[in-house]
């Protein structure tokens, strides 16, 4: 199954993404992670996506649709693949039907997770990541045992710089004025999209999306 994961910061898209992509054997490809590699491996294309992402502003399509289709390139032909965080403007859902027109592999179904503003801001700005483990935290809904201090490795806790409440706050207005336009576009293009309330508890939402999926 060849899937897209869409839905504002915050929504449990990356929670959601991995127990899926597990369920129905599919690679996960989140663009958030290949581009904030990419930005950590200190190349001049890395210093370049610093600018943007730090800003909570989309990196420019046709860097992200270069990326992005190497990696859909590189796929096993064993395996489904759920995009998440990838189309975020029309103009990227173009390019991808396009490269998987060519590959003969079109997308069976577009997932929205939506949450609205005032408790997606709330879940982000409480995000905390442990630096060494990946281990991710927050601070009202799972604290660690110590305060700032990663349970399994006790590193010291870090937010990402475009975790802040000015920056979220941006984000989601990118999200509504230019990523929600996506979901339109699926529709009219006649594909499947199946929209979930992303407000309830993970495990809730991870239930309706399996029966959407398999439905
Ligand atoms: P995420 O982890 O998905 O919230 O992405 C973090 C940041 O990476 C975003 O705020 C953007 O700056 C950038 N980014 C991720 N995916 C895309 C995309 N499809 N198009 C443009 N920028 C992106």
């Amino acid at each position: 199954m060849r899937i897209v994961l869409m839905g504002p910061p915050g929504a449990g898209k990356g929670t959601q993404a991995k127990r899926v992509a597990e369920m129905f054997n599919m690679v996960h490809l989140s663009s958030g992670d290949i581009l904030r590699a990419e930005r950590g491996s200190g190349s001049e294309l890395g210093r370049r996506l610093k600018t943007y992402m730090d800003a909570g502003e989309l990196v420019p399509d046709a860097t992200v649709v270069e990326i992005m289709a190497k990696a859909v390139a590189a796929l096993p032909a064993d395996k489904g693949l759920l995009l998440d965080g990838f189309p975020r403007t029309v103009a990227q859902g173009q390019a991808l039907d396009a490269q998987l027109k060519q590959l003969n592999c079109p997308l069976q179904a577009v997932l929205v997770i939506d949450v609205e503003d005032a408790p997606l801001i709330k879940r982000i700005t409480g995000r905390r990541s442990c630096p060494d483990c990946g281990r991710i935290y927050h601070t009202e809904y799972l604290r660690p045992a110590v305060e700032n201090r990663c349970d399994a490795c006790k590193a010291s806790l870090t937010q990402r710089a475009d975790d802040t409440e000015k920056v979220v706050r941006d984000r989601l207005a990118t999200y509504r004025r230019q990523t929600q336009p996506v979901i339109a576009y699926y529709k009219d293009s006649g594909q499947r999209v199946i929209e979930i309330d992303g407000s309830a508890e993970p495990d809730e939402v991870t239930a309706r999306v399996k029966q959407a999926l398999q439905g």
